[in-house]
């Protein structure tokens, strides 16, 4: 192992790093990095000896948890065999081959081809370039913008970032461009009249996507992107009926539909992917995390037999289907993917979410429902969060200068537990490896009290 300090010296002048106070990094203020160097089952390790329960799966990815060595023999053994080659030109590896017709197989709605990259952001990216050639196609130039939605997250690069709905993504970044609209957030705690119910709230919804989409012209509305279940914007199940609802809107415009399952995908919710949870039918559907457990990268834009038959049938007129990336198809990442699968189905591990889901669930309501401090206990599946309001009564959030979400998260982390401080509001997040144990989950849930206690008291004190 090298020195600890050179290493930090080498990280802080050299990595710019993703989400990071630049200042409070470079000068020290926010500590130094930490150095992880290990993984097994639900645990991290860093550098300094200490372990940590990751109670967010890295970034709600690691769903067979670490050091699975299947996973590890089976990238060597590619790498070993064929490091590269690339799949333009109908050039193919075995690995690819088999994991196409497995995730074409296993996807919601009915899917013909996998288009595949390296990351959410780039899989989104991908289709929205699908979205526009398929109306191109069919002689709709005009039908082209892409309704996304406040809060929803949907990767960083320059189109999928302006689909995700935060502004701070946005700022200073000239983001988001033209053509990308935003919808309103489905989340009844906060956007709900008094008295309105979860179904009057998801009807709402959808008479408001319905007027923006008519305001707009229907004409050039030509896709609507959503996370079954919003993950980085808050961990937010929907609304009861809200998907019924949308898609019926949808339909009547002849807007497709494009599920977001790079959370929700492979279990995490206590489905295959969150679009089986809610009867939604996606036009498209991407993929990424979970496909990997984030052994390698690799995501997939998948497309439906609608949107591919325009494709194939326009071929002859229009050539090549020109998009594709040097990495696309990478044969470790589909090898590192097969083997990830073969675990998914073996264990069993929908059904497990779906079980310990509900205990960590439950488990979390007994211990935070009636805090002082916390407006909403909510999730599914291995996806919760606790949400903390300065005044429970009056739905008031704390004065986001106190950094109650990120202060909970640091008194986890200080006693060994991560659990992410979601960026918007007063949110501690968990998503854990899919292969938690409810005994686990207890370990979880005990040091989050202790943390959210320890917050508490200092607030009382604050006050004073
Ligand atoms: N879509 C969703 C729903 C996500 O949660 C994320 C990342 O968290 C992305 C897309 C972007 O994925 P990536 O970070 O791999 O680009």
């Amino acid at each position: 192992m090298r020195d600890i300090d050179v290493l930090i010296d080498s990280d802080r002048g050299s990595v710019l790093h993703p989400f990071t106070q630049l200042k409070d990094f470079a000068t020290g203020k926010s500590g130094p990095p930490t150095i992880v160097t290990g993984g097994k089952g639900i645990r991290i390790q860093d550098a300094t000896g200490r372990s940590y329960i990751d109670g967010f799966a890295g970034l709600y990815c690691v769903n067979i948890g670490y050091g699975r060595t299947e996973v590890a023999e089976a990238i060597s053994r590619q790498a070993h065999a064929l490091a590269y080659y690339h799949s333009y030109a109908a050039h193919t590896t075995e690995e690819l081959a088999v994991l196409g017709q497995r995730l074409v197989r296993m996807a919601p709605g009915k899917m013909s081809k996998v288009f595949f990259g390296l990351s959410g952001s780039d899989a989104n990216e991908t289709q929205a370039k699908l979205v526009w050639y398929y109306n191109n196609l069919r002689g709709r130039p005009q039908k082209k913008k892409i309704i996304s939605r406040e809060r929803g997250y949907h990767g960083c690069s320059v189109i999928a970032g302006s689909m995700t709905g935060m502004s701070f993504y946005h700022d200073y970044m000239d983001l988001p461009f033209a053509g990308i609209l935003h919808a309103g957030v489905p989340h009844h705690y906060w956007g709900a009249a008094p008295g309105e119910s979860e179904e009057a709230f998801s009807r709402r919804r959808a008479a408001e996507l319905d007027a923006l989409i008519v305001r707009e012209g229907p004409d050039t509305v030509g896709a609507f992107i959503a996370e079954p279940v919003l993950g980085t914007g808050g961990l937010t199940p929907p609304p009861k009926g809200y998907w019924r609802e949308i898609q019926q809107v949808l339909k009547r415009h002849d807007v497709l539909l494009i599920a977001d399952e790079v959370i929700c995908g492979f279990g995490r919710t206590g489905r295959d992917f969150g679009s089986q949870l809610y009867d939604m039918e996606p036009d498209l559907v991407t993929v990424a995390k979970g496909l990997t457990s984030g052994y390698m990268p690799l995501s997939g834009a998948i497309v439906s037999e609608k949107i591919y038959s325009v494709m194939e049938e326009a071929a002859d007129r229009v050539g090549s289907f020109s998009h594709g990336y040097t990495y696309t198809g990478h044969p470790i990442s589909a090898a590192a993917a097969n083997a990830v699968l073969d675990i998914f189905e073996k264990e069993k591990l929908t059904e497990r979410a779906e079980k310990v889901g509900a205990y960590l669930q439950r488990r979390l309501r007994e211990s935070f429902s009636s805090v002082d401090i916390v407006g909403e206990v909510r999730g599914v599946g291995l996806l919760a969060a606790v949400e903390f309001v300065a005044d429970r009564e009056r739905k008031r959030r704390f004065d986001p200068a106190l950094k109650v979400g990120a202060r909970v998260s640091k008194a986890a982390r200080d006693r060994g537990l991560i659990a992410r401080a979601m960026p918007h509001g007063d949110i501690l997040g968990f998503a854990p490896p899919l292969i938690i144990t409810e005994a686990e989950v207890d370990e979880i849930v005990a040091i989050a009290v202790e943390a959210v206690n320890e917050v508490m008291d200092e607030l009382a004190r604050e006050k004073r």
